[in-house]
């Protein structure tokens, strides 16, 4: 509702024509190679691990983004999370699209929904941006996993908190296929994708590969 009802600005730019302009999706900061071949932290050179992922025991092969977590994307992130501007899964899935690569998989699935925060919002973007990207690439969508406790609200906690909070938080819907591709909408210390991967490794996956839309920086 909220898409037909406000007039169309552009979310970070405010120029009247789409959600997002074209102007403000091609100055999008696109994560640029060389990058850690596991966290997919851009580095001054490729590695097998980072230092923000070394040392970390880490349930997937490798996780991906397209573009940098800076301001812009943030806005338009709290847009389509909280004001419910549901189009956005679209654009963000073509922006996926165009930067990475499909994963070798044999099938999409998203970070599951925090059942009260699903609820509230009436959606969820990252079962919208797997739903897209499953169309784009030609990949089957599996829901894969479900909460099994409800985490509070992370944004407050420190990274270290952030750990211990998703720790155990998802379990799988029966057993997994053996490699899967995981849709989140923001990669952040890679410790929600983590407990997901974790929680499809033990349903019997074996390689899981993590796609987000965007991905925070923090060591350059
Ligand atoms: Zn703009
Ligand atoms: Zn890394």
């Amino acid at each position: 509702m909220l898409d037909l009802l406000l007039p169309q600005r552009c979310i970070v730019c405010s120029v009247p024509g789409g959600q997002v302009c074209a102007a403000c999706t091609s100055a999008l900061r696109r994560i640029a190679r060389p990058a850690c071949a596991c966290c997919g932290a851009p580095t001054a050179w490729p590695v097998a691990r980072c230092l923000e992922c070394a040392g970390r025991r880490l349930a997937f092969v490798r996780a991906r983004a397209a573009v940098e977590y800076d301001a812009p994307v943030r806005q338009i992130v709290t847009a389509w999370k909280e004001r419910g501007l549901r189009r956005l899964a679209a654009w963000a899935a073509a922006v996926v699209a165009d930067s990475l690569p499909p994963p070798d998989t044999d099938c999409l699935t998203f970070i599951a929904a925090d059942p009260d925060r699903r609820l509230k919002r009436g959606h969820h973007p990252a079962e919208a941006l797997a739903r897209e990207l499953s169309r784009t690439w030609g990949i089957g969508l599996e829901p894969c996993l479900v909460r099994i406790r409800g985490s509070p609200r992370q944004r407050r906690l420190t990274r270290i908190e952030r750990r211990h909070n998703v720790a155990a938080a998802f379990a799988s819907t029966g057993r997994a296929p053996a490699r899967v591709t995981l849709v989140d909408d923001v990669y952040t210390t890679g410790s929600t994708a983590n407990a997901a991967a974790s929680a499809l490794r033990e349903a019997g996956a074996s390689k899981v590969e993590i796609v987000t839309f965007a991905r925070t920086i923090r060591i350059r």
